[in-house]
């Protein structure tokens, strides 16, 4: 596949970028320091999931103990590159380069067992795998990631998803290290571009209520499609919905992506809109619309006189939808008594948003994707809690009070466009950026050389052997 790019560098010329590039991820999260003594424990340690969560933390592991005595429960034999996906969606990689075989990064000196857990036995410190096989342990990491829950909204099922002018770019099986997302994607962008040769399409962007691993996600595969639709002479009535009040948690970058939006003159934006329904042959998305109507604002006591709930129930014909599913933690953990059974965590890994260990089993932490925290669904997250779950494990061993913290980092790419990049990098105090210089609220095509060219090699060689 070619990449097709406005005025921005050439292939060529960004390549010459990479190590600059590198190194300026490389510096964004690096650990300077000397290299940490290693400590000594003959602890069983047992880390479920093989994703970039669960190979971080082994990797931190393996570097900070002598001989440590280690399982790891995890199916995928391939490790799937999940940002890549995006690339693949936008004509930019190819399926084959975002995966790496898991044994690179899993050393013959770890007890890999090649299964999936059925059941959590918290009370027991016990695992059951799919082949009946218990498993114990002293302390357990919980990686497994998220399950999609396209099924959450009435009408549709994952196998919709690729069929009837749907796209997910979101798709893959993480157990078998495939990912038809990005691929279906492209196919559905091109599908696009075709219809529009007849007359102007209307597309929806939804992005689903609930925790979202990487939740921009849902918008930068929207300016992606407008621009590459742009690049081909072409536009269409694109409609974004989300159920938050603006297009990003910092006012910063939201006025910055309102900005970008200008460029592709026909986005609407549907706030506090959540998709209960797509009526998949008839193409008829529905949303639940929450909003309140205040009256009488009174500066004495200042307060509304009422406010009012109101709840508008809406319906868009569409041409084509592209849709960031519900999510939750996999089966396994939601049957457990490991996950969180109410409120806006219910469903994801009941762990503590700072120490990240477990509210009710101190014995069991989360890092990843999997947990119930505010903010945390991305790489970068990962490699943050690494550190925290490392030092509070050695903090527990020692019997001494966890004071490692984990403070909400997360980075997010926002692709704005071909050869344009908003790096929004914040924690659970808002906007956080590494490079004041850099300015993370505009977009920059130095951010897209690092995203395309670098990022990618920083994960394989840096990140997941826990080298940066
Ligand atoms: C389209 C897309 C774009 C993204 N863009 C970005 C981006 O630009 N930047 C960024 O930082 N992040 C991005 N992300 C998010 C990023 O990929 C995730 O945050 C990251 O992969 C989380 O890793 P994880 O290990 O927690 O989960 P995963 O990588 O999903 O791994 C979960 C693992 O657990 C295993 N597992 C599941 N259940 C069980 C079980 N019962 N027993 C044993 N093993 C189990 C799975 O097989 C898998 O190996 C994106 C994700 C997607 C899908």
């Amino acid at each position: 596949m070619t990449i097709q790019t406005k005025n921005i560098l050439s292939r060529r010329n960004a390549i010459k970028l990479i190590p600059l590039s590198i190194m300026t991820a490389t510096s964004l999260n690096a650990n300077w320091g000397e290299a940490p003594k290693k400590s000594v424990t003959r602890k069983k340690f047992l880390i479920v999931g093989g994703g970039s969560s669960a190979i971080i933390i082994l990797s931190t592991l393996l570097k900070s103990i002598k001989d440590p005595d280690i399982t790891i429960i995890a199916p995928n034999e391939i490790h799937l590159y999940q940002p890549g996906q995006l690339y693949v969606a936008t004509g930019i990689f190819d399926n084959d380069e975002i995966t790496k075989d898991n044994a690179d990064f899993i050393p013959k000196s770890v007890n890999w067992i090649k299964e999936k857990v059925e059941t959590f036995l918290p009370d027991e410190n016990a695992v059951v795998t799919n082949t009946a096989k218990k498993v114990s342990y002293d302390y357990l990491i919980v990686a497994t990631g998220t399950q999609y829950r396209y099924e959450y909204i009435k009408g549709l099922s994952q196998n919709d998803i690729g069929t009837n002018n749907l796209a997910s770019v979101y798709i893959n099986d993480t157990d078998k290290g495939t990912a038809e997302g990005g691929p279906l994607t492209w196919k559905w962008l091109n599908e696009i571009k075709e219809a529009s040769k007849e007359r102007k399409q209307t597309v929806l962007f939804v992005k689903a209520s609930g925790l979202l691993k990487c939740g921009a996600t849902a918008q930068k595969i929207m300016y992606m499609s407008a621009d590459y639709l742009k690049k081909h002479g072409f536009s269409a009535n694109y409609i974004y919905s989300t159920t938050s009040s603006r297009l990003f948690g910092s006012k910063i970058v939201s006025g910055s992506l309102e900005k970008a939006q200008s460029e592709y003159d026909t986005i609407k934006n549907l706030y506090k809109h959540n998709i209960i329904a797509i009526d998949v042959k008839n193409k008829i998305a529905t949303y639940e619309h929450k909003y309140q109507i205040k009256e009488g604002w009174d500066p004495d006591f200042q307060e509304w006189e009422s406010i009012e709930d109101k709840r508008d129930i809406i319906k868009v014909k569409y041409d084509f939808l592209h849709l960031v599913p519900p999510m939750s933690a996999p089966d396994a953990l939601v049957n457990s008594t490991l996950c969180k059974k109410e409120g806006m965590f219910k469903d994801w890994l009941d762990v503590d948003e700072e120490t990240l260990q477990h509210t009710q089993y101190e014995n069991i932490f989360g890092i990843g994707d999997v947990c119930g925290t505010p903010l945390g669904k991305t790489i970068p997250s990962a490699q943050h809690q690494a550190k925290i779950v490392l030092k509070n494990l050695q903090s527990l061993i020692n019997k001494k009070e966890l004071k490692a913290k984990f403070d909400g980092h997360s980075v997010c790419p926002i692709k704005v466009g071909f050869g344009e990049v908003v790096m929004a990098e914040f924690n659970y105090s808002g906007l956080n950026p590494s490079f004041q210089w850099l300015d993370a609220s505009k977009p920059s095509w130095l951010w897209w050389v690092y995203d395309v060219y670098g990022a990618k090699p920083l994960y394989w060689y840096g990140i997941l052997p826990a080298r940066v």
